[in-house]
Order: C-alpha cells, then sequence, then structure tokens
C-alpha cells in the first residue's frame, strides 16, 4: 500500500469515528500522524483499539466538557487513540504542553490572576515558564533481568483514565505539570479544577487539545469539566474509565478522595516550618527565607510559614531580612492585622490555635497586609514579618499570607520540637539553615517530611536551584513523592522462560 493511500484511509478512519463519537472530527493530517507502524507493507498485527467499548465520547469541544460522565468517556476514547500511536505521540504531546505553557506564560498567567487574584504576576508567569523541567517520557525505563531462565522485562504501563483535582493557588501550572506526567506515561486525564480558577483551567485544556489534535490527531487526551463542583468531583471518581485519581489541595478534598474506594495519589496540605541555628549564614537564611515566603505571595504549599530561630541569631537574622526586602511589624501592628486575617471563636484572642483564615487575605499583596496592619510599606515590599509566639494562628494556620511569623527558641532541642508541632504531622516540608550536620540530621530525622530544604529556599527543592525535578503536585500524606510519569504507571512484567538471553 502506498504512503499516500495509507494516509487517505487514516482520515477516512478518523473521520468517521469522528461522526460516531459525535464530537468534532479532528484534524485531517497532511503528513501521516507520529504513529509506531512501520511503512514497510508488513501487517500491523496489533488490534485497532481506538473506536472500541459503549462509552460514549458526548459533545464537549477540544476536551471542554459540560457533563461529569461525557467528559471521562472522552478522555478514555483519547486514552485508546494515545495507545494506538505510541511512545512519538506521547513525546509529542509532552512537547506541546511544556512549549505552550511556555510561550503563553505572560498571557495566561494575567488571565489567571484575574479569574483567582490571589498571588503575584511575575511568579504566576515564572511558575508556568519552568513546566519544561517536569520530566516526561525519558523517565520511563523499563526494568530488566537476565538469568540461567532466560529473560523478564518489567514495563512501566498506563492505567488508564486519571482523575485530577487542581487547586486556586496555582490552577494552569498544575494542570500543566499533572498533563506532562500523565500523558507521558501513556493515560488520558480528565480535569475537574477549582471553582473560583476554572476558567483559566478550561483554556489551556481547550488550546492544549487544539494543538494535540492537529499534530497528533488525538481526540480530547485532556477533558474538563466546564463548571466543576463536588457532584461532578463524585460523578468523576466513581466513573468506570477512571482508575486513578490525583488530587492537589487542601485537608477536605485528600478526606473526600480518600473515601472513593479508588486509588488516589494525594498532594495534599503543607505549613512548612523553618529552623534558624546559630551556625547559619544568617544574610544567606533570611535572603532564602524571603525568596521562599514571598513567591507567589506565599501560595505555594512548599512556602515557609514560620520561622524558628535560636535567641542568640535571631536579631542578625531579623536585620538581615529587613536589608533585604521584608518589612518587620511590631506587636501593636501585628494585633490589628491578626484580627483582620483571621476569625476567632468568641472569646479567644490572637494568641490561639483555633482561627480561621479569612480568606480576602489569601495570596494578597504585601501592601494590602500593610493596610490591615496600618503600615506604610514601600511598592518594592516582597514579605511582611514579625514575631510571635508559637501558638500564634499566624504559625499553626496554613495562612498563605506574604506574613512570615518568627518565633524565638532557646534551643535545638526547642526549635526541632517547636516546628515539628507546627508541622502538624502533614509530612510535607520543612527547612533548616545551619552548618552543624548533628542539628540538620536530627531535624531531617524529626521532621520526617516528603522535602527536607537545607541552606536554601523552599522552591530549590522542587529543582529550582537545587538538584531535582519539578511537579506542583506533591504528593504527602499518600507516600509517592514529588509526582513524576512514573506515578502513573503499573508495573507489568513480561517473563520468557529459557530463551532469548544471549550468552
Ligand atoms: P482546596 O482544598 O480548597 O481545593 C483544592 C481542590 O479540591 C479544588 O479543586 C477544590 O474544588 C477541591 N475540593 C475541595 N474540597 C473538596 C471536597 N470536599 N470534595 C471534592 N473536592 C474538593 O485548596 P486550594 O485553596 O485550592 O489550594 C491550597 C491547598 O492545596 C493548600 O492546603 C495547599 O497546601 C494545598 N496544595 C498542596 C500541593 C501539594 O503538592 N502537596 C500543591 C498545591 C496546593
Amino acid at each position: 500500500m502506498s504512503a499516500v493511500n495509507e494516509t487517505l484511509i487514516r482520515d477516512v478512519v478518523f473521520e468517521v469515528l469522528g461522526r460516531l463519537n459525535g464530537a468534532v472530527a479532528p484534524a485531517k493530517s497532511s503528513a501521516p500522524a507520529p504513529a509506531a507502524k512501520a511503512d514497510c507493507g508488513c501487517s500491523d498485527k496489533r488490534v485497532n483499539i481506538t473506536s472500541g467499548g459503549s462509552l460514549s465520547a458526548g459533545s464537549g469541544k477540544y476536551g471542554v466538557f459540560s457533563d461529569a460522565n461525557e467528559a471521562c468517556a472522552a478522555a478514555h476514547e483519547g486514552f485508546l487513540q494515545l495507545r494506538q500511536k505510541g511512545m512519538a505521540a506521547r513525546a509529542k504531546v509532552v512537547e506541546i504542553v511544556k512549549t505552550m505553557a511556555e510561550a503563553n506564560a505572560v498571557e495566561w498567567g494575567r488571565i489567571e490572576l484575574e479569574e483567582t487574584k490571589i498571588g503575584r504576576l511575575d511568579h504566576k508567569i515564572a511558575k508556568l515558564q519552568i513546566i519544561k523541567l517536569v520530566p516526561g517520557v525519558e523517565w520511563l525505563r523499563p526494568d530488566a533481568r537476565s538469568g540461567d531462565h532466560g529473560i523478564t522485562l518489567e514495563e512501566y504501563t498506563p492505567f488508564g483514565v486519571v482523575a485530577a483535582i487542581t487547586p486556586s493557588t496555582h490552577s494552569i501550572p498544575t494542570l500543566s505539570g499533572n498533563v506532562v506526567n500523565i500523558v507521558a506515561a501513556g493515560n488520558g486525564v480528565v480535569f475537574n479544577a477549582h471553582p473560583s480558577a476554572a476558567k483559566c483551567a478550561a483554556l489551556a485544556v481547550r488550546e492544549y487539545n487544539k494543538a494535540i489534535e492537529r499534530e497528533t490527531g488525538i481526540r480530547n487526551l485532556i477533558t474538563i469539566i466546564e463548571t466543576p463542583t463536588l457532584d461532578s468531583f463524585k460523578a468523576i471518581c466513581s466513573h468506570d474509565a477512571v482508575r486513578l485519581l490525583c488530587v492537589t489541595g487542601g485537608p477536605m478534598v485528600v478526606k473526600a478522595a480518600m473515601q472513593t474506594g479508588k486509588r488516589a495519589i494525594c498532594a495534599g496540605p503543607g505549613n512548612p516550618p523553618v529552623f534558624v541555628d546559630d551556625t547559619c549564614c544568617p544574610t544567606r537564611a533570611a535572603k532564602a527565607i524571603i525568596q521562599g515566603a514571598a513567591f507567589d505571595n506565599n501560595l505555594l504549599c512548599i512556602g515557609e510559614k514560620e520561622v524558628f530561630v535560636l535567641d542568640s541569631v535571631a536579631d542578625k537574622l531579623m536585620q538581615r531580612m529587613s536589608e533585604n526586602g521584608a518589612v518587620k511589624l511590631n506587636s501593636t501592628q501585628l494585633d490589628q492585622l491578626t484580627k483582620a486575617a483571621f476569625t476567632f471563636k468568641e472569646g479567644q484572642g490572637g494568641g490561639c490555635a483555633q482561627a480561621h483564615t479569612n480568606k480576602e487575605f489569601i495570596g494578597k499583596d504585601p501592601a494590602v497586609l500593610a493596610k490591615a496592619a496600618g503600615v506604610d510599606i514601600k511598592p518594592d515590599t516582597q514579605l511582611l514579618f514579625a514575631e510571635t509566639d508559637a501558638n500564634h494562628a499566624f504559625v499553626q494556620e496554613e495562612q498563605m499570607m506574604p506574613m512570615l511569623p518568627i518565633v524565638r527558641v532557646k534551643s535545638v532541642e526547642e526549635g526541632i520540637e517547636r516546628s515539628l508541632q507546627a508541622e502538624h504531622n502533614y509530612k510535607h516540608t520543612a527547612i533548616i539553615h545551619s552548618h552543624d550536620v548533628e542539628n540538620i540530621t536530627a531535624m531531617a530525622r524529626a521532621l520526617d517530611t516528603t522535602l527536607f530544604v537545607k541552606n536554601g529556599p523552599s522552591p530549590a527543592g522542587l529543582g529550582l536551584g537545587g538538584e531535582g525535578y519539578l511537579s506542583f503536585s506533591i504528593a504527602t500524606p499518600t507516600g509517592e513523592g514529588i509526582t513524576n510519569p512514573k506515578t502513573f504507571t503499573r508495573v507489568r512484567r513480561c517473563v520468557m522462560v529459557d530463551n532469548l538471553r544471549i550468552y
């Protein structure tokens, strides 16, 4: 069969499938799609499964669906098409997402900020520019064993459809990073975004699908619910095609995911403590703390949320913070801000652990917090900080504001103990500034967190200034760690008995 005829036939087949599914036909390709099929005239013995099953893909356009069941069914169709087209198509999708995230970073960052009204534009942009650091298909190397009884191959294979829940704090970045990991592993994906960050997420899905259809012919590999609700979450989680959940968010969604009965990879909440001892370099520590805590107005789950510092070095650390872009609040200003930023149960003051964070202060600029505190600050102020006691609401709550509480401690033991208590056993992230390896080791062992950063800002834990790779979903309670393509695979073993070993 000639190459022209094969291309023609492929286009006709896609056209017919598109009509059968009642959805938009994929873009016709003048060049053959990057299929793994050899163009040598041999018959391909793989079964064509792109049209399989009784699942209806419904009427969503470019992956955006109003109905959760249709979104799941369509993602399943997308997965089957991806499976047919092989590794080359996965790599192409990864390349598309990374390239588009970077190319659209300024516009999409602005759109996300306008919708969510939390965080900083420069950092919203940066979070999209770094999607290229998320690992792709190169991460999946099969494991092989060879011995007297032949050879065995273990491959990292897809589940099918993964359902992903994304947070308001980094909607398009989390979605994009999840797509890279999940599709590199060979899966389709259906998203339920946070309602207050759903429009920008749908926009990214639409644009990614347009490019994926154009470049590979695959439709609806990534789907999303246009207006996400708790009901759509439940419908997605109970859909037969969905084999795995990937949840990024706070305690409620982690609990809800674990109650579904499906396997869930949960990237849960954190409240990362920083401990600073007297062996650190105060200037380096101050700069790193500001960099991490000020990033996107402290929306990062890994971001520095409270500092415990040895009394002997506390004044120097705070002085260095003041010299490097942070502004210290006095106790009156702190009290005023605390009353605005939290609500307390009746009869409880500022220094209690039963506070609720007022949403209108989450991820807001330092200027907004400073106004509530009654203080004027320069426009380029990165962060506010104040001395508090260890039980203060700013210490105990995952407050996600650019206001860092600093607590003096008398000993290394007290610093580690208070850090442990403030981390609330989330086992998420902790940071230390120290050059004493015994202190570092003691804190690492006591905190037992998924990420432990030494002498750097928290983003160094995600390959941003430290070694390693990036993901916006750090699976903490379920233990998978910084998610990567392998996280979304099933390990399957293939055994050839007594043969194929070559010596
Ligand atoms: P959130 O928990 O309010 O929402 C996260 C997602 O869960 C949203 O899509 C939301 O619609 C959904 N959701 C919330 N409650 C639900 C329920 N009961 N049932 C079903 N779905 C539900 O969190 P947020 O404010 O959007 O994001 C901030 C939180 O996410 C923080 O706690 C932060 O630490 C955490 N987070 C963790 C990571 C990580 O990698 N571990 C990354 C980013 C954010």
